[in-house]
């Protein structure tokens, strides 16, 4: 038995870290596209803006994998999968068997067809190479396209290392993804007022310049600046499952065991799709709490201990210098296409807090905060989890903290919210 791992990032250490403590013998082979010991992305603006050293991104050191017996094979992408032979080709053209193999090649930024993408100057966010050359790059304009979480935190780097930052979003609001337009235009607002130019609505159309990039020109004006970074949202890297013939949705399809629809091939983190551990529909949250569990999950099954994966988690935070935001569940936007009736609780106070709860069918769907309301959206989302009716809450006597009220305090103090909402 062998069992090969396509990439060295979170999910294939995972992977492969776990399965060595469940089996001491089994020989585990990783290959990475990259050329380090695994790091952390989600450190990496840390790391641009001059906040961290290069060596605290990094959450193994080589001698890690030979301690465990774990051979890391660096420089090495897989090309293509053999699934009745059961070989995967590396692309310097070895062939390489395998019992199982399981795919962890994570995605990479979609780079929208605008001309001059190609200019030297234009960098992106994603892995360790792309910010060592962000944290090299010295510059004063920068425009970030795109603002997810990836733009924003890049952004934000940006302006830490003394840029002057602009950032252009095509949607209606920022992070259209994980905000509805009230919080993400409240987040908007601040991002402005600590110095970052917001611009939606709005389409790039070139990143002009003759080598060197000199401007962004959009549908609606031209941006002198020196530096681009694309943040244009993440694609799985699923062609290679699509090719060898398995099955592929939005990312790779996975059972609750992580096996792809060939059982002896695995995947995990963010290539593929899965379910919401919540609502049970399909789900492709690229998150690395997600990535941890699935590889965890998937390393259970190798190695004979099966644990089933109770799917993905809808929950992610954002920040930007002093402002933090939360979203989880379902935003407005997204449900808006379901049948049932739906209520928005707010609350908003006057130095910038704001608190968004998506009701749907009288139970908690989502909800985003920002500021002191974020410290408590805990609260909310095990209301979601219970399914916890909120016309009951509402009614419930918050005021009174006597053992008699027989419900939990987590409970009352979201009446007390819904009472003042
Ligand atoms: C800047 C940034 C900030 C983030 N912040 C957060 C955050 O705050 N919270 C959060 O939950 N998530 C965050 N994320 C997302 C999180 O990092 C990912 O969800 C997580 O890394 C996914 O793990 P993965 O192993 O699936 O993919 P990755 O960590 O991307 O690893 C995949 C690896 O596979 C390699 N690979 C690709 N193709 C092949 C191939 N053919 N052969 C071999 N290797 C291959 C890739 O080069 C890469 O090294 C952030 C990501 C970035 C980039």
């Amino acid at each position: 038995m062998s069992i090969l791992i396509a990439g060295n990032g979170i999910a294939g250490n995972e992977t492969a870290f776990r399965l060595r403590s469940l089996n001491p013998d089994i020989p585990i082979t990783i290959l990475s596209a990259e050329s380090s010991a695994e790091y952390d992305p989600c450190s990496l603006p840390y790391y641009v803006s001059g906040e961290m050293v290069r060596e605290a991104v990094f959450r193994k050191s080589m001698e890690d994998y030979a301690r465990q017996r774990i051979d890391l094979r660096l420089d090495q992408t897989i090309v293509s999968i053999d699934r009745s032979r059961k070989i995967a080709t590396t692309g310097n053209g070895e062939l390489i068997p395998f019992s199982k193999l399981v795919l962890a090649m994570g995605g990479s930024v979609f780079v929208p067809p605008i001309a001059g993408a190609d200019k030297r100057g234009v960098f992106q966010c994603k892995q360790l190479s792309d910010a060592d050359a962000l944290a090299s790059r010295t510059g004063s304009r920068a425009v970030v396209i795109g603002s997810g979480a990836i733009g924003i935190e890049a952004a934000e780097a940006l302006l830490k290392k003394g840029f002057h930052v602009s950032i252009i979003e095509l949607m209606d609001w920022i992070a259209p993804v994980l905000f509805d337009a009230d919080t993400a235009n409240r987040f908007a607002s601040a991002m402005e007022a600590r110095g970052v130019a917001v611009y939606t609505r709005e389409k790039v159309l070139a990143i002009a310049g003759d080598k060197d990039v000199c401007s962004v020109k959009t549908d609606q004006r031209e941006i002198p600046c020196d530096t681009v970074v694309l943040a244009t949202g993440v694609v799985p890297h699923a062609a290679i499952a699509r090719d060898a013939g398995l099955a592929v949705g939005k990312g790779i399809v996975v059972n609750a065991f992580m096996q792809s629809s060939d059982p002896d091939i695995y995947a995990c983190g963010d290539c593929v799709e899965t379910v919401d551990a919540c609502t049970g529909e399909t789900a492709m949250y690229q998150l690395k709490h997600n990535a941890l569990e699935q590889a965890r999950v998937a390393a259970a099954h190798i190695a004979g201990k099966p644990l089933p994966y109770r799917g993905a988690y809808a929950f992610a935070r954002l920040h930007f210098l002093d402002i933090h935001a939360v979203t989880f569940g379902k935003t407005q936007r997204s449900t808006a296409c379901e049948l049932g009736q739906l209520e928005i609780i707010e609350k908003a106070s006057d130095t910038g807090d704001y608190l968004r709860v998506i009701v749907k069918d009288g139970m908690v769907a989502g909800g985003q905060a920002m500021g002191a309301y974020a410290n408590e959206i805990g609260l909310w989302m095990g209301a979601m989890w219970r399914k916890d009716p909120i016309r009951e809450i509402r009614n419930l006597p918050y005021r009174y903290y006597g053992r008699s009220v027989g419900r939990p305090w987590t409970q009352r103090r979201l009446a007390q919210y819904l009472d003042a909402a």
